[in-house]
């Protein structure tokens, strides 16, 4: 396949995902809530850890034309109004302060896409997260 056959297959592939990506998250979600957390165990080399599971509302993926999973249309659609950096850190302080905070051992996070992109994640977001972690560690 050369070059030009290569860029046009991209671009399909691009169209298809984006018609494909239907944010199924209402319009008037609370943006400072995350979509869930709850504590659980999971194994960790041979015994178990008490592990806090976040998922943040977040961005969508912004790969463009990847269509793995399901969870862009589980995000938020920045085109109807943008989720600041200040919404997704209420999001995980929302998670913490329970009784059960003491016990956890792990955090584990998901987003709607890569944790690691700035535009789905802040750079701040992603900071406080670290520095969070960093005096709170179980
Ligand atoms: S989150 Fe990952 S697997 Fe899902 S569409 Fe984006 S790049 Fe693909």
């Amino acid at each position: 396949m050369d070059s030009k056959n290569v860029t046009q297959l991209r671009t399909k592939l691009m169209r298809l995902a984006r018609s494909l990506r239907v944010c199924v998250i209402p319009e008037n979600a609370d943006l400072e809530k995350p979509q869930s957390w709850r504590d659980d165990e999971v194994l960790r080399g041979d015994h178990l850890v008490k592990r806090r599971r976040l998922v943040l509302l977040t961005p969508k993926c912004s790969s463009a034309s990847c269509l793995m999973c399901p969870l862009p249309n589980e995000a938020w659609d920045n085109s109807r109004r943008v989720i600041s950096a200040a919404q997704i850190i209420k999001q995980f302080d929302s998670c913490f302060g329970h009784s059960t905070d003491e016990s956890r051992q792990m955090v584990t996070i998901y987003t709607n896409g890569n944790f690691f992109a700035d535009n789905e994640i802040p750079p701040l977001v992603r900071q406080h997260i670290y520095e969070y972690n960093r005096f709170h560690a179980g």
